[in-house]
């Protein structure tokens, strides 16, 4: 049979996204449900694949079907294509399976021409209208199809508007745009070197080409690599004949959430525009009026708005976001779609939802993406603050930021490479600016709303963002921007928040969020459903304090060394390393004893029982040594000004002890277990701390439970020898104080040793722990320090590695060994307790592998902590779901 490229939006069987791309698969459903659709059909994903195959041919097949499918619309709608008398006019629209919001091509009114025009003039008795829409389409397509700029058919018009003393498009009449459509068919064939095509055909195959091609342009390949989307899936193409939002004052055009994108609030939110075409409020050229103001102009329009809406979002289970459009009176859905929408608004709407009966608490957790959750744990302005406000717009993605204007794309890209905080500030941002927006902390807009273009994206990204700032005068060409009287210009800092739309000149102070109560609800069903721990790595109170706060379990990484570094422990820390015998070394340490205990009974009392991995001590001495290039530049001075001195003298001591330790590999060098067992007397220290803290905490009555982890084992005898020290130390403690300490002994496994032999090292071990920035450095032989200055980031903008494996876990390479290390480990001791404590730990797709792998816990900084929750309950849901279609396919 052959294979079918072409499905009509009525098709009887759904066939779903992968063919037919979000927007074709819900165009189809929208028509199924019954829902005002204008007619079309959908050319598939597959289409567009087999067109790249084929070296950018459209195959015959596609072809012949295309047309099959162009007669059936046109029986449906009783128009056909290029009729003089009653002419059809589609539109040609991309649509991947993961919505990419104008990052690929559209062409509206295709199908006009020279005679079609006149018909269309004639039948609507608005030849104003026809000629307004035959120009538009002259110009998408010399923009879109034929690759012109866009701005050789704008500067013409706005010329042509000057010379006819027009201020605005609106006093066009019919016989100027025929003007204009003769100038624009004379700019195209002389920009394009070929003749503007009147045969709809050739308009409708090449536009459909045009669409395929623009999967690959760049600002598409951009948007996919920002957010994982593979490059094999392609665009689906549907061609849909047109309605028209600009036939006068009872039509027009808008976009609407069925709930608020920012808030979460429940009531219908959007924007119109009377007398427009679609892309006028998209592109955010016009600034358009709030959907609330159709309520007073089009009450029953708006009431069947509401209804279907409601339907949509019943049908979906999710907040919708939607396209529609208004014909002499006829409302029309061009589009629906899963909103975006902010973390703040994603996790009330998903806990409403559930209020309202509409999903389940399981499918209410599904709603929301953990990677969005820690816009909701970021900062924001100090409502205390007295700074006077500059100027405000629409607040359409909340966040606090504080930068340094800049007006260009290019230049906030430049500048944040650089390790500046910047904000971009432009008039309206399109697809090309994306890159800006990346890497600014906030962007500014002048004009457009809050579905344009930079506020979609950027509340994607969950970076704060300000639009239609109408109020600000931007000056591109100086490099500065005004309001009233005062003048901001390119390098001044200015804050912005994000949430309520306010500019304010200067740097606010900003403060730490609160967990709101609807938050706090989903992440208790998050709990409810989750099978996996989840724990926190952090090594001061406060930290674990805050973790706590956020719903972690308890410590999953303590790393001793972190206490070591207080300045003001420092001093006692290299006594400790420079000490020649080991009586001045077991002096130093008696210092540092009370301090290291200290930490660990706070710590422990903030824990309240909760289980808590303690690392001994980790990276090389020498770290905890002043830097040579500085200590040289001393005794260099010291030798000019006051060679005699007992200073010069101790610092050359100094320099002769960090010489000593200095390694040329200390990533894999006298660092972890090795330390400890070469200075015994250094872990003996921490372990002396540690028991005796926990007896103090035991007698005030509260419950301690440690696990002591000793780090980068590759062999099993090391952790045998270190862990007697353990025992010999708590066997001392516990006999002094008349008690038997309850802990546990484990290991990291970080290096591929120890993964390989993990059955036997699981005979000394009640606990791993997997180290995973270790053992991505030791598995790939990338040092974690260097690659992604060196190498990485070639890496991943060449396509050799799909991510940074210090970031995302490589599950084929590292994951294998997670995987073995589980399997081995619990061979030999089925009690074995496992975890990830490497900065895998808080991402969504590390959690759902650790799951997958019965790993016990993931552990991670306290701020990942609410989203690893919930990134841990959806593993639990996804793997049943999963299940479930094994056993009912289909
Ligand atoms: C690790 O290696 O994954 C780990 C958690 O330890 P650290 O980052 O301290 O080396
Ligand atoms: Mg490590």
């Amino acid at each position: 049979m052959e294979q079918k490229f072409v499905f009509m939006f009525d098709h009887e069987k759904a066939v779903g996204k992968k063919m037919l791309g979000g927007k074709g698969a819900n165009l189809a459903e929208m028509t199924r449900l019954g829902l005002p659709v204008p007619y079309g059909f959908t050319v598939t994903t597959e289409a567009c694949n087999a067109y790249y195959e084929a070296g950018e041919q459209l195959s015959e097949a596609a072809t012949l079907q295309i047309k099959r499918s162009m007669e059936k619309l046109e029986k449906r709608t009783g128009k056909s294509l290029g009729d003089t008398n009653n002419p059809l006019l589609v539109s040609v629209r991309s649509g991947a399976v993961h919505s990419m919001p104008g990052m690929m091509d559209t062409v509206l009114n295709l199908g006009m021409n020279d005679e079609t025009v006149k018909a269309i003039a004639d039948l609507t008795h608005n030849p104003r209208f026809a000629y307004d829409s035959y120009r538009r389409f002259i110009q998408m397509f010399g923009d879109v199809v034929l690759g012109l700029d866009n701005s050789l058919y704008e500067n013409h018009l706005e010329n042509y508007r000057m010379s006819s003393g027009y201020t605005s498009d609106v006093q066009m009449t019919a016989e100027d745009w025929k003007e204009i459509i003769e100038a624009y068919k004379k700019i195209t064939r002389e920009a394009a070197g070929r003749t503007f095509p009147q045969d709809p055909y050739e308009q409708l195959f090449l536009s459909i080409r045009a669409v395929f091609d623009s999967w690959n342009n760049k600002r598409a390949v951009l948007y996919r690599r920002l957010h994982n989307i593979p490059g094999h899936l392609g665009t689906a193409v549907n061609v849909q004949s047109m309605v028209f939002g600009n036939m006068g004052n009872d039509s027009g055009t808008g976009v609407a959430f069925t709930r608020n994108p920012s808030t979460g609030e429940s009531d219908l939110y959007g924007e119109y525009l009377i007398n427009a075409q679609g892309e006028d409020v998209v592109a955010g050229i016009r600034t358009p009026q709030p959907i609330n103001e159709l309520k007073r102009e089009m009450p029953d329009l708006y009431g069947e708005l509401v209804k279907m809406c409601n339907l949509l979002e019943k049908h979906y289970k999710n907040m919708q976001d939607i396209e529609f459009t208004i014909e002499n009176g006829a409302l029309f859905f061009l589009q629906t779609r899963n909103g975006k929408r902010t973390a703040q608004s994603a996790v009330r709407i998903a806990v409403d939802m559930v209020n309202e009966g509409i999903v389940s608490e399981e499918e209410a957790l599904l709603l929301v993406d953990p990677d969005q959750l820690s816009q909701l744990l970021h900062e924001h302005i100090d409502p205390e603050h007295t700074s006077q406000k500059l100027v405000t717009g629409l607040p359409a993605s909340p966040g606090a930021a504080t930068g340094e204007v800049v007006f260009d794309a290019d230049k906030a890209e430049l500048l944040s490479n650089e390790g500046r905080n910047v904000i971009l500030v432009r008039p309206e941002t399109t697809p090309e600016d994306i890159h800006g927006i990346v890497a600014a902390k906030a962007t500014v807009t002048s004009r457009g709303g809050m579905t344009s273009h930079a506020a979609v994206v950027a509340r994607g990204m969950g970076k704060a963002c300000i639009c239609g700032c109408g109020s600000i005068n931007i000056d591109l060409e100086t490099g500065r921007f005004t309001v009233a009287e005062t003048i901001v210009e390119e390098g001044d800092v200015i804050t912005v928040d994000g949430a309520s739309g306010d500019i304010y000149l200067g740097e606010i102070a900003t403060i730490e969020p609160e967990m709101s109560a609807v938050f706090r609800k989903l992440l208790g069903w998050a709990d409810n459903t989750s099978t996996l721990g989840v724990r926190t790595n952090a090594d001061t109170p406060e930290d674990v304090r805050k973790a706590v706060e956020l719903g972690a379990e308890g410590v999953g990484l303590c790393r001793t060394e972190h206490m070591f570094m207080d300045p003001e422990r420092l001093p006692a820390v290299q006594r400790m390393i420079l000490a020649e015998n080991k009586e001045e070394r077991t002096k130093a340490l008696e210092k540092l004893l009370p301090m290291q205990q200290q930490d660990f009974e706070r710590i422990f009392e903030t824990l309240r029982g909760r289980p808590i991995t303690i690392r001994l001590l980790d990276p090389p001495l020498h770290e905890f040594l002043p830097n040579v290039e500085e200590l040289l530049v001393d005794i260099t001075r010291l030798e000019l000004t006051d060679p005699e001195s007992a200073e010069l003298e101790r610092k050359q001591k100094l320099l002769r002890s960090v010489r000593l330790l200095e390694e040329s590999n200390p990533m894999l060098g006298l660092r972890g277990c090795r330390l400890g067992m070469v200075h015994p007397e250094i872990y003996e220290m921490q372990i002396t701390a540690l028991f005796q803290a926990m007896t103090g905490v035991l007698s005030k009555g509260i419950d301690v439970n440690p696990e002591i982890m000793i780090p980068l084992v590759s062999h099993v005898a090391e952790l045998r020898e270190t862990s007697g020290l353990v025992h010999k130390v708590a066997k001392e403690i516990g006999g002094r104080n008349g008690i038997s300490l309850n802990y546990l002994t484990g290991t990291m496994i970080e290096t591929p040793r120890a993964a390989l032999t993990a059955d036997e090292i699981a005979s000394e071990a009640d606990f791993f722990s997997f180290g995973t920035n270790d053992l991505t450095q030791t598995t790939f032989g990338f040092s974690r320090d260097d690659a992604e200055g060196k190498f990485l980031q070639y890496y991943i903008e060449n396509g050799t590695l799909p991510d940074n494996p210090f970031m995302k876990l490589d599950q084929e390479g590292v994951g294998k060994l997670v995987e073995s290390g589980v399997t081995l480990g619990k061979q030999t001791n089925p009690q074995l307790k496992t975890g990830i404590c490497g900065e895998h730990g808080g991402d969504k797709d590390a959690i759902r592998f650790c799951f997958d792998k019965g790993l016990d816990y993931v552990s991670c900084s306290p701020f990942r902590v609410p989203a690893a929750r919930l990134a841990a309950a959806q593993s639990a849901l996804g793997s049943r779901q999963e299940r479930k279609s094994v056993l009912q396919p289909g």
